[in-house]
């Protein structure tokens, strides 16, 4: 039997045979995909034939099919169903793939063909979206290098190399620091701590040998520590070792890899002709400029400060009650939020969640999706890669849009967190390809499986990237459904969460899992209501990261890093009682990969962008608009990277978002 991974896939919808494919295929399927690819880009790169679109952009375009099929397959099944083997491969592969992709853009010859290209773009003929195309690649490998020759082109290689080896063991020392901090509870320590807290703690010690209930790092256990215990002193023990991970003086100080990191991402933007690495890292980005992300997250932080200050009023109100003098400190914050939270607005999770259930929120994530875009969802009767798996076909009047497949439920083999991914990504080139797209959760397994309101967010948010899938309609794989600017792609999925916002969702969906009675109004309200609370400390904390990360990046690479993160905190009066959400020495997604080096602003430019484009459902008399939902089709979910994020936007919304929507939207408007 040859291997399935390579043959042509000829049952339904052209799923992967997930019932045929076993561990032991992959690698050699790798092999022979990665050997296809390299023969189809030497062969591009050497073609006699003077450069044109189709020879070059088209048949690149073309030349990885084979490694996407074999690639999709084998990073959904590892992140969501991984196994040893699949481990074992995962670590085999990731320098070959990298060494693979950069061979690709450190081909001179193809480089040239590219370059001649783009040189001579006005006078192709292209149309729009095969001018993108080119423009995309042409970027693509002059960010990667490929314009450097000698010396630069060594030194550039050099970098990246060390680079790499840095921002590993940036993440080995923080797992390290968090592996083995952790402190034993006494009985009399786990005073005021709900079951759920002392459970945990007590896995944690059963994990780590010890013979009772231990605090630890990890964030889900040392969050609800510090907003139960009443143990002041304990609390302020936990906080000082959580914030100051990685700047301890020991084996696991980061402090030395991120002052190296911060000159070695200088010096590679220089290389590239940049002034600095935030403007290396903006120009790829809807942002652009560092000063216009500066702008936005200054808006914000001064209605964020003062409902924070307002509320560090109120907390040490709260604290005088308790007979402590002095300042409400940082690790006072949540315990006294939470007290104040129980007293003002308390309602019980456990009250929610049997209107939540699992298929009545996957029914009000699919009528949302009818009622906006006339989406229709059939059930497929699987099986699929694991027997949790659950699959759709969705149609519109009656013709395929997609695959969607869900899956939800918690197990070891998945890693944590939840996310959008596809098999395949919609295209026409080579032939049309619908998209075969997937949601992954984490939500716990029950009969039924009851999610709270957060769970049920990430239901809507995750459904929303899948729509950015499927409805993508473009020729090109490269700028296909999310493959946007970074800061863009948490558009349409945070746009999607304020459909469950509006009321009319859930008093139509939230029913009662055995009684099927809708959700009481008196609760509904609370339920909503809970959304703003404590949003001041949460964009306080939240800003404070987002700055620090910009200004380590614009402008020259600081000799002493954690200098220069306390002259950032002190120009912005950094409020006493709260601190950056991730400090420098651990703050992961800055120094442990480039992904949101420059970066870490994104998630608030996206809230910018879906606050204001629901307001357009708002303006427009409703949620359910018609025409505003044809023109989100057809200016932005239809469009992929078929344009510059700004530009789609535009198109859209006609006008630049405000932060107004934002602010109304975090409750700090009317910051009392
Ligand atoms: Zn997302």
């Amino acid at each position: 039997m040859g291997n399935p991974l390579l043959s042509d896939w000829t049952g339904p919808f052209a799923l992967p045979p997930f019932a045929e494919i076993r561990d032991e295929d992959f690698a050699p399927a790798f092999e022979a995909a990665l050997a296809e690819a390299r023969a189809n880009v030497a062969k591009i790169a050497e073609n006699p034939a003077a450069p044109d679109f189709a020879n070059t952009i088209d048949a690149l375009e073309l030349s990885e099919e084979a490694l996407n099929r074999v690639a999709g397959v084998f990073y959904n099944l590892s992140s969501a169903d991984s196994t040893p083997a699949r481990e074992a491969l995962m670590r085999d592969l990731a320098p070959k793939m990298a060494a693979y992709s950069s061979e690709v853009t450190m081909n001179k010859a193809l480089w040239a063909r590219i370059d001649t290209l783009w040189q001579n773009r006005d006078s192709l003929g292209l149309g729009a979206e095969q001018a993108r195309v080119l423009d995309l690649y042409h970027k693509m490998f002059l960010r990667a290098g490929a314009g450097l020759d000698g010396d630069q082109a060594r030194r550039m290689a050099a970098i990246k190399e060390r680079l790499a080896v840095l921002s590993t063991s940036f993440s080995q020392n923080l797992l390290g620091d968090e592996r083995d901090w952790s402190r034993p509870l006494s009985p009399e320590d786990l005073e005021g701590l709900p079951d759920f807290v002392i459970e945990a703690a007590t896995e944690a010690g059963r994990e780590r040998g010890a013979d009772g209930p231990v605090l630890t790092l990890n964030r889900s256990l040392i969050v609800p520590f510090l907003q139960f215990s009443p143990k002041r002193e304990l609390r302020r023990i936990a906080y000082e070792a959580w914030t100051s991970r990685c700047a301890n003086g020991d084996g696991h100080d980061n402090i030395a890899n991120v002052t190296e990191i911060l000159a070695l991402r200088e010096e590679r933007a220089h290389l590239l002709g940049f002034r600095n690495f935030a403007e290396f890292k903006l120009d790829d980005e809807m942002a652009r400029k560092p000063e216009t992300v500066r702008d936005l997250l200054m808006q914000v932080w001064g209605p964020a400060k003062r409902k924070a200050e307002a509320d560090a009023a109120r907390l040490t109100e709260l604290m005088r009650a308790d007979g402590l003098n002095g300042e409400l400190e940082p690790w006072d914050w949540r315990y006294y939020s939470e007290k104040r939270r129980v007293a003002e607005q308390a309602f019980d999770e456990a009250e929610v969640k049997p209107y939540l259930s699992l298929d009545a929120m996957i029914g009000a994530v699919f009528d949302t999706a009818h009622r906006l875009f006339d989406l229709d969802f059939r059930e497929l009767p699987g099986p699929f890669y694991h027997p949790d798996v659950r699959g759709w076909e969705i149609t519109r009047k009656g013709a395929h849009v997609a695959v969607f497949l869900g899956d939800y439920f918690a197990r070891t083999s998945k890693r944590s967190g939840a996310w959008e991914t596809e098999f395949r990504p919609q295209k026409k080139l080579g032939g049309d390809q619908k998209t075969i797209v997937m949601n992954v959760c984490n939500f716990t397994k029950g009969s039924p499986c009851l999610l709270s309101y957060d769970d049920a967010r990430t239901l809507f948010h995750e459904f929303g990237h899948a729509l950015h899938q499927m409805l993508s309609d473009v020729t090109y794989p490269l700028i296909s459904g999310t493959n946007v600017a970074r800061d863009f792609v948490e558009l349409p999925s945070q746009l999607y969460e304020h459909w469950m916002e509006v009321p009319e969702v859930l008093e139509k969906h939230a029913r009662h899992y055995k009684t099927g009675a809708p959700m009481p109004k008196a609760l509904l309200d609370k339920v909503l209501a809970a959304a703003t609370y404590d949003q001041g400390f949460a964009t306080v904390e939240y800003i404070a990261s987002a700055l620090v990360d910009l200004d380590l990046h614009d402008g020259p690479a600081p000799a002493d890093p954690m200098a220069k993160q306390a002259e950032i905190l002190a120009s912005i009066g950094m409020p006493h009682a709260i601190r950056m959400r991730h400090a420098t020495p651990h703050f992961s997604h800055v120094f442990s990969g480039d992904g949101y080096s420059s970066g870490y602003y994104s998630y608030m430019w996206s809230e910018v962008m879906d606050a204001d484009a629901f307001e357009a459902f708002r303006e427009a008399g409703s949620a359910f608009d018609p025409a505003t939902a044809k023109s989100l089709e057809d200016n932005i979910l239809s469009k992929g990277g078929s344009a510059p994020a700004d530009q789609l936007w535009l198109a859209f919304r006609g006008k630049q978002p405000g932060v107004e929507a934002l602010l109304r939207g975090r409750g700090l408007l009317d910051p009392v």
